[in-house]
């Protein structure tokens, strides 16, 4: 996914396009890629993406939900959402849910009792909150059940009638003759639209919908060890059924934000730290953050740049992915140190490091193992050993 081209790059099109630039641009393409009069072997690829974009684009649902969600908001495939056994869907199945039949035109309206839409919520929260968890409230605007018709769709007091046309199935059968035979056409039912029912003083509030947008508050209980991506399922709170079916689940996507020091890398956290000349040449006993607060670190004598050192337990608590009990143990926090050589020296010190180069010498010899390879080596020992 992570490669898939932006539709509108794929078309050459700005995102305020009209729908007839995108019908120019994509039979402007789609003439100079169609596999029949384009021989290259990579045209067939192209016409797919072409085509793709221009499916997407050109229907005002799917372009919005992609502007909104990218990639993720109208392919199937999904984006590199992590799964968490049960209690965490696909992004494909929420997306499907959520846009229902409008994607790909599959499902027919039916009457009968269908589970209502998941929905979607991004809640962006901090890296400690990441890292030790957090309650938060969050306002979801969603549909919900009308309150004046109860759902009925229908004006208090009056109710809607079966629909004469297809007697209330939604559907409308018509016999038709071919030179193969006869056989039975179904057809949406165009009287009542498939729902089954005529709404002759359809509801003030829902104006027939029987469903109104309603903004709730949810608390959502972010639990340690979340990262990028995390999904956490409020059962139940996504949109109402239809025809008495359930309701869908609501889904809040966690976004974390970056840390001004730190990095996350699973369940370990990271910090560059520079410390000075002197301190890396003879050693010192120092105080490093951490996000339990400052700890002590020996650096011992000689340290090159590029060490890392381990604060074991320091790191992230590990996310219990069964989705019970509570979190088991912590990730390692590492320290890359980085050896400051020093500008703007003054009098004094330009007398001491003179003193020193004396002492030094001048000669330069060509490194295999200390320099940058060696320092990779020392940060990334497991990956250089074998
Ligand atoms: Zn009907
Ligand atoms: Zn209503």
């Amino acid at each position: 996914m992570a490669d898939k081209r932006d539709y509108y790059d794929v078309l050459g099109v700005s995102r305020g396009a009209t729908q007839d630039d995108l019908k120019k641009a994509y039979r402007r393409l789609a003439r100079q890629y169609h596999p029949d009069v384009n021989n290259d072997p990579s045209a067939g690829e192209r016409f797919k993406e072409i085509s793709e974009a221009y499916e997407i684009l050109s229907d005002d649902q799917k372009r919005s939900a992609y502007d909104r969600f990218g990639h993720a908001g109208v392919n199937n495939g999904g984006a590199g959402f992590s799964g968490f056994g049960s209690d965490f869907g696909s992004v494909a199945d929420i997306f499907e849910e959520f846009f229902g039949g409008a994607f790909g035109g599959r499902r027919r309206e039916r009457r009968g009792p269908r589970r209502g839409a998941d929905l979607r919520y991004d809640l962006t929260i901090s890296f400690e909150e990441a890292v030790f968890g957090v309650e938060r409230e969050i306002e979801v605007t969603r549909p919900e059940i009308c309150d004046l018709c109860n759902g009925s769709g229908a004006e208090p007091g009056t109710s809607p009638i079966t629909c004469p046309t297809c007697s209330g199935s939604g559907e409308v059968r018509r016999v038709q003759q071919s030179i193969l035979g006869s056989f039975v056409n179904v057809t949406t039912c165009p009287q009542c639209k498939g729902s089954g029912e005529i709404i002759s003083a359809p509801c003030t509030q829902c104006h027939g919908q029987k469903q109104v947008q309603r903004t709730v508050t949810k608390t959502v209980k972010v639990p340690p060890g979340v990262d990028n991506d995390t999904q956490i399922r409020l059962t139940g709170e996504g949109a109402p059924g239809v025809f008495g079916g359930p309701p869908g689940n609501l889904f809040v996507v966690l976004r974390v934000r970056k840390h001004e020091f730190y990095q996350r890398r699973g369940d370990d956290i990271w910090l560059d730290l520079q410390i000075n000349v002197a301190q890396a040449a003879l050693g010192d006993e120092i105080k490093v953050p951490t996000i339990d607060g400052a700890e002590e670190l020996a650096i011992p004598s000689g340290t090159q740049s590029g060490k890392v050192f381990r604060l074991r337990g320091k790191g992230v608590p590990r996310l219990d992915r069964s989705g019970r009990g509570s979190p088991m143990g912590r990730g390692d926090q590492h320290v890359v140190v980085q050896v400051a050589i020093p500008k703007n020296l003054t009098e004094k010190q330009q007398e001491l490091f003179g003193d020193l180069a004396l002492t030094l010498g001048k000669e330069v010899i060509p490194q295999r193992e200390k320099g940058i390879l060696g320092q990779l080596k020392n940060a990334f020992g497991d990956f250089f050993s074998g």
